[in-house]
């Protein structure tokens, strides 16, 4: 655990597949602890968790409010737990809640997500494994409901500390970061990364969303706030936003020119497309996360007119103008 500021705390917490950690933080107010994303359901996240409260003599009823970033299992999959043993208020976007009431219905449409990828090209065989997949992440997080939704810049205040949601879809449709304004910190959730980028998935429940151009104009939300340290959910703290997000763009304008030329070589589904600029080469998962990412791009080429999209049979087919 590291105080990184007056009252706040980064935890850093494990977790059992890719990247191996996710950092949690813990604001310090009057008698209680308002806790900044929860970690994954592991009795190993929550053991590490009690210890780092205990070392600062607080424990997990001490947790008054759980703020979450997004609704990935990774930063809430523990908060039902929690607020059954502390009562805590959770905050979230409507737009993430209603992907988290969703897996706990179990009313995710199957059809919607077959249908989606399998016009974009995916084998069946190949999405019932990513179907299994699916299942196995929303089943990791403990169910809860959600008790406020963030509504739009909203401002908390904690005795002598505030804070502001800032909303930055793009990773999901409804994700938000965290900005202490006193002390110049951005929490940045998965938004800002120091070493990868976050994947961009459709919203299968919303064929509009565009997760490229919210993921950009939520960058240019974040860098236009005086942020000293951007604080991840993984990796290190980042000390200098700006240049980071400029990668970001730079990374992002890049593969847009590859996609680009790939689709100039004939009509192509996402799936092929994604074969040309990430190989075939990928574990299941990787691959899944290749073609959400590919789509992003292409949704955007086609909204600029610079590739058009038309039915070939049962699949979607994009080629040059
Ligand atoms: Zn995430």
């Amino acid at each position: 655990m590291v105080n990184i500021s007056e009252d706040l705390y980064m935890i850093t917490l494990p977790m059992p597949f890719r990247l191996k950690h996710v950092h949690v933080f813990a604001l310090v107010h009057d008698n209680g602890v308002a806790l900044f994303d929860t970690g994954v359901n592991t009795p190993e996240a929550f053991t590490k968790l009690e210890g780092a409260l205990r070392s600062i003599g607080k424990d997990i009823h001490d947790i008054d409010r759980i703020f979450i970033t997004h609704f990935h299992t990774d930063h809430c999959g523990i908060a039902g737990r929690i607020k059954d043993l502390s009562g805590a208020a959770i905050f979230m976007s409507e737009t993430d809640a209603r992907r988290i009431y969703d897996d706990q219905r179990g009313s995710l449409d199957i059809n919607l997500v077959r249908g989606f990828y399998r016009q974009h090209g995916l084998s069946e065989r190949f999405i019932d494994g990513l179907l299994r997949l699916l299942d196995f992440f929303k089943k990791a997080t403990i169910p809860f409901r959600v008790d406020e939704y963030f509504e739009g810049h909203g401002t908390y205040h904690f005795g002598r500390k505030k804070f502001e949601i800032i909303p930055a879809p793009g990773h999901t449709s409804g994700q938000v970061c965290f900005y202490l304004p006193d002390e110049r910190i951005l929490l940045s959730g998965d938004h800002v990364l120091p070493h990868i980028t976050p994947n961009l998935s459709p919203d299968p429940y919303n064929p509009d969303f565009r997760p490229l151009r919210c993921f950009l104009d939520s960058l240019q939300k974040v860098v236009m706030l005086p942020v000293v340290t951007a604080y991840p959910s993984h990796g290190e703290p980042i000390l200098n936003l700006r240049a980071r997000v400029e990668e970001i763009r730079e990374h992002h304008r890049e593969r847009t020119g590859l996609i680009l030329s790939s689709v100039k070589w004939g009509q192509k589904t996402t799936f092929h497309v994604s074969l040309d600029i990430f190989g075939s080469e990928l574990t299941e998962f990787d691959q899944f996360l290749a073609v959400n990412e590919t789509y992003a791009h292409l949704v955007e080429l086609e909204k600029e007119g610079l590739i058009r999209k038309k039915w070939e049979g049962e699949y979607l087919v994009y080629s040059a103008v």
